[in-house]
């Protein structure tokens, strides 16, 4: 096995080393590689992508996890401020916190995974300290250049230290769409129970694995992501650290995710209704049990053999099919659906990928308005949850004879917009 990837041995919520194949997949290469095209030898591997349960407490995470140092080294990230759907989503979710939970004359805001400071651009809108942490140079920089005081560095307990002993206590310590992606989460955790003040306020988003469930969401299984979160294993694992889940809303980003409002185990906040709600939701799924996750593995099966019937015949007479998307979800899709011989090419609307060749198979990257020159036959949409708005933009290709291919929620052949 490759010396870039390191295997997990116990469970990353309870320590436990009973853990079971839940989900066997196909091997995923690091979903953001695209590189230009003299580079190309050294995005040629893939790494065992296996979700395992944990028999003690039921949370899923990946067999093992591609050494950070190989993912964001050539991080293509993208700004958050970027997305005007987000931005609103942002200001409703920091309004609410400042609504519900401001216990202090001069409260200080920590946000851990900040990007470019998108969210806690809020924080310091309504007058809060407030302070980003991103390990990511290029975006902790341009956080800074917009006012909004960010440390480039990866969250953990000695700088949970280093903070509280530099700014005081942090009256709400929030973590949007990172926490998966933490390899030492009892490190993590200790770090917030550490920071947080008496009556602060933990909030942690990621998407929600029921969600991933009942909805097929094949795109969040990514060597990005190392934990896939359900309510209950994630509630005992913050009991155990001396932490209290007392609210969970289910939202709808990144299609069904949830956000955990937590506390000091003798904090203040009632626990709320919502939490048993969605501990009620997985016993009915029978989270627990491998078992449970065989759909994701029948869904992937069924789309693969649609794709396959439909577009071989296509390649065959020499036709041409493009992907719509380059995220890591892309990726994902591209290796679960064997879709890398049938793609002559992707196009992405973010110009810092173009004339780039996506890893193991060496896919370019254009610009969209390729699809208008080159006609392909069809352009399948690999970002999914976007759909709707790359084919209204782009109807024009429709008009001109090419078809759209999705296949989330169901598959699907586009050839007008109603
Ligand atoms: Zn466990």
């Amino acid at each position: 096995m490759s010396d870039k990837f390191v295997l997990r041995k116990n469970c990353r919520m309870c320590n436990s080393t009973n853990l079971e194949m839940a989900l066997p997949l196909a091997p995923l290469p690091i979903g953001d590689r695209y590189v230009p095209e003299a580079q190309k030898m050294e995005v040629t591997e893939t790494f065992p992508m296996d979700v395992m349960i944990c028999k003690d407490c039921g949370h899923l995470q990946n067999s093992g996890y591609v050494k950070p140092e190989f993912i964001y080294k050539h991080y293509l990230s993208r700004p958050a401020t970027t997305n005007p759907v987000l931005s609103q989503a942002y200001k409703d979710y920091a309004d609410y916190l400042l609504a519900n939970f401001k216990e202090s004359n001069d409260p200080f805001a920590v946000e851990t995974g900040s990007n470019d400071g998108a969210f806690s651009k809020y924080f310091c809108d309504n007058g809060l300290r407030s302070l980003g942490v991103e390990p990511s140079p290029n975006l902790a920089k341009q956080a800074n250049e917009r006012g909004i005081p960010t440390l480039q560095a990866y969250f953990s307990e000695d700088l949970a230290k280093k903070i509280k002993k530099d700014h005081g206590p942090a009256n709400f310590f929030v973590a949007n769409h990172m926490f998966a992606n933490v390899e030492d989460s009892t490190d993590f955790i200790k770090g917030v129970k550490h920071l947080l003040s008496p009556k602060g306020v933990h909030t942690m988003q990621t998407f929600y694995m029921m969600d991933v469930l009942e909805k097929n969401m094949v795109e969040n299984f990514t060597h990005e992501h190392l934990s896939y979160f359900n309510i209950r294993p994630y509630r005992d694992f913050l009991a155990r650290n001396g932490m209290k889940l007392f609210d969970v809303q289910r939202i709808a980003a990144k299609g069904g995710s949830i956000r955990c409002f937590s506390e000091h185990a003798d904090g203040p906040y009632p626990v709320k209704p919502s939490v048993q709600e969605c501990i009620d939701l997985e016993d009915r799924l029978n989270a627990r049990q491998a078992k449970a996750y065989d759909s994701i593995l029948k869904f992937i099966k069924t789309t693969k053999e649609q794709f396959h019937k439909l577009l071989e015949p296509v390649k065959a007479k020499g036709g041409l099919i493009a992907g719509f998307g380059t995220s890591i979800g892309a990726t994902t899709f591209v290796h679960q659906y064997e879709l890398g011989k049938l793609l002559n090419f992707f196009v992405d609307d973010d110009q810092y990928r173009h004339n780039l060749v996506s890893p193991v198979h060496h896919i370019p990257v254009l610009p969209t308005n390729t699809i208008y020159d080159r006609k392909p036959e069809y352009v399948v949409i690999l970002a999914p949850l976007y759909a709707d708005n790359i084919m209204k933009k782009n109807k024009a290709y429709l008009d001109q004879g090419g078809k759209f291919l999705l296949f989330w929620p169901e598959f699907k052949i586009v050839k007008e917009l109603k």
